[in-house]
């Protein structure tokens, strides 16, 4: 779940001195810890299932609508709040609109951007991290030096992010052939031949990534909308990224499994479905430049991406409401008319509005318009991957055969994506027990399938998957688990199949509707990550400011 490669910067600044004093802290942790745990017995560790909402979420697809008590005006509603209706927000209140209400069915608004917490650490329930940002995203560069993630610009006016905020060393490492080796891209134990093609690729990745098309822009730029027209190269999205790398007669195992390994972490989906263009995209799309920190440097929290978050959310409280679920979206004279229902207080308001920001995915979205403002039979091409996600608390987690515990820690030939650690960005590293955030994208079978055999699967069941999973890279896990939290993720992310990103049902499904109500998020780009949900709330927030500019004219 990070950057894809091993780097270290070079500046000599006070992330060295951090760097510094972490490693000889963790290392200085690691002696003693192997020698006590290693007489301690097993537990069964602490721990349950995290609600994720999804009861209340249900109630829409039972043709709850509720009866509204009382109806409200309300200029401009968004529903939805996750990081593309709180982007949304954010800029609405930037730009002195800030006559309206978020609504998130959640307890926490977020959406899969949130974070839980315990004693050890904050730890993200899903999205953790963010590749720093292109220089061409003016608009995300501009709130991160907000928000004090970048801390200013050097001469040549390339930003310098926060120290604090840049993933610390060591940043990957990759459990293969018994033995943790440094960065996630196998080399441990691989033969010559393999590693030519795993160069080979790497190649054509520098190639593209700074390939523009016939009409002069990027073949792969973030946000996706901002990317190439040229079909010579959006024609990669429509065949398979599998297909893609046989067809260059690319097939190492270890290149192969990587790749794999690679859609799975972007996307939960396989090489075999994901299209070749967003196979490339992750890779080809990211050319920042930063004064202090290499290009493929991310920024990570305890509580992953949920920073984020709070950095957007901080000034809005007052107008964001969560526990509501919004029930339909209907145009009601010349307004668009949405049904809030409290969760706790089961009470149900209509809220009249003259705009409205559908900040929900399209499997919501699907319930919650009428058929005559919709064509629902394009959004069949909407597919989500289910996920699991635990957050592990461990004590004195032995740490031998090769590299030290890592940021991300990646298990070769796993199903899992192996962990991230939680404590990673902690100043005081002279602690014995972290927090794992563990990533299981469920891709064995159909997304359908695999969501109802997940909502099947009892506790107990993960928690054996999951130890079995880790043992081989940390034999005796079961005497270091202290307490194992297990979320699911039904519709965790889109998955860019073949045809999906610059297929025709996406850009229908992404059309204002009735010149009054606007889509904003991550689905309608094609690929699920922060840029992109910033980059859907800003435009749908764009277009209401420009709707009440014209108005204010007139
Ligand atoms: C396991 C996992 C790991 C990830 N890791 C990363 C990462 O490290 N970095 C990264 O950039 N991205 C990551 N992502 C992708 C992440 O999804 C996006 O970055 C982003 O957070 C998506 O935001 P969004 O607002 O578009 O969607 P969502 O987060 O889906 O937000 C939609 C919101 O709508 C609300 N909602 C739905 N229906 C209703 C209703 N009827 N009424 C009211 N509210 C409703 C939901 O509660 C939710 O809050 C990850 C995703 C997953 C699942």
């Amino acid at each position: 779940m990070s950057g894809r490669d091993t780097h270290t910067c070079n500046s000599l600044s006070r992330r060295d001195f951090i760097k510094r004093s972490l490693l000889t802290a963790s290392a200085l942790s690691l002696v003693p810890l192997a020698s006590t745990t290693s007489c301690s017995q097993p537990h069964a560790p602490t721990g349950g299932m995290v609600n994720d909402n999804s009861g209340t979420g249900h109630l829409i697809r039972q043709g709850f609508k509720g009866k509204p008590a009382k109806v409200v005006d309300l200029p401009v509603a968004i529903v939805g709040g996750g990081v593309s209706g709180l982007s949304a927000a954010w800029h609405l209140n930037k730009h002195k609109l800030s006559d309206f209400l978020v609504f998130d069915l959640a307890a926490k608004e977020g959406g899969n951007a949130v974070s839980g917490s315990n004693t050890i650490s904050s730890f993200p329930w899903a999205a953790h991290y963010l590749p720093i940002v292109n220089n061409s995203n003016t608009g995300l560069i501009r709130f991160l030096e907000q928000q004090n993630i970048i801390t200013g610009f050097d001469e040549a006016g390339l930003p310098i992010y926060n120290d604090y905020y840049l993933c610390f060393d060591p940043e990957e490492r990759l459990f293969i052939n018994g033995h943790w080796q440094d960065g996630l891209v196998p080399s441990f134990g691989v033969p010559e031949q393999e590693k030519e093609q795993i160069a080979a690729f790497f190649k054509l990745v520098e190639d593209y990534k700074h390939k523009t098309g016939s009409d002069g822009k990027p073949v792969f730029e973030i946000p996706i909308s901002q990317s190439s027209q040229d079909t010579e190269f959006r024609d990669l999205d429509k065949q398979s990224f599998h297909d893609f790398l046989l067809a260059k007669t690319w097939d190492s195992p270890y290149l192969l499994w990587y790749l794999n390994y690679c859609c799975k972490d972007d996307y939960g989906s396989t090489l075999q479905d994901t299209s070749a263009y967003a196979g490339l995209h992750y890779f080809c799309a990211r050319r920042a430049k930063a004064a202090n920190a290499e290009s493929s440097a991310v920024l990570t929290w305890p509580e992953g991406n949920a920073f984020l978050v709070n950095s957007l959310s901080k000034e809005l409280k007052s107008k964001i409401r969560t526990n509501q679920l919004i029930t339909s979206v209907n145009l009601v004279n010349d307004k668009v008319e949405i049904v809030a229902y409290h969760a706790l207080t089961q009470e149900c308001i209509a809220y009249r509005c003259e705009q409205v920001i559908l900040a929900t995915p399209q499997y919501i979205n699907r319930y919650l318009l009428p058929p005559e403002l919709h064509d629902s039979s394009a959004l069949q091409a909407f597919e989500y991957s289910p996920w699991m996600v635990a957050n592990i608390t461990v004590t004195g987690l032995t740490q031998y055969k090769g590299e030290p515990l890592s940021w991300d820690n990646v298990l070769y030939h796993s199903k899992s994506l192996g962990y991230v650690n939680a404590c990673h960005q902690h100043l005081n590293r002279y602690e014995d027990s972290y927090v794992l955030t563990y990533y299981l994208p469920l891709t064995d079978l159909p997304s359908k399938q695999a969501r109802h055999a997940i909502m099947e699967k009892p506790y107990e069941s993960w928690v054996q998957e999951i130890l079995a999973d880790l043992r081989p890279a940390h034999p005796n896990i079961e005497r270091m688990v202290t307490n194992i939290d297990v979320r699911l993720w039904g519709h965790g992310m889109i998955k860019p199949k073949p045809g999906f990103i610059f297929g025709k049902e996406k850009e229908q499904a992404a059309e204002p509707l009735a010149g009054k109500i606007y889509k904003a998020h991550t689905d309608l780009a094609g690929i699920s990550i922060f840029e992109e949900a910033f980059a859907q709330g800003i435009g749908a927030a764009n277009a209401i400011l420009k709707l009440h500019a014209e108005t204010a004219g007139a």
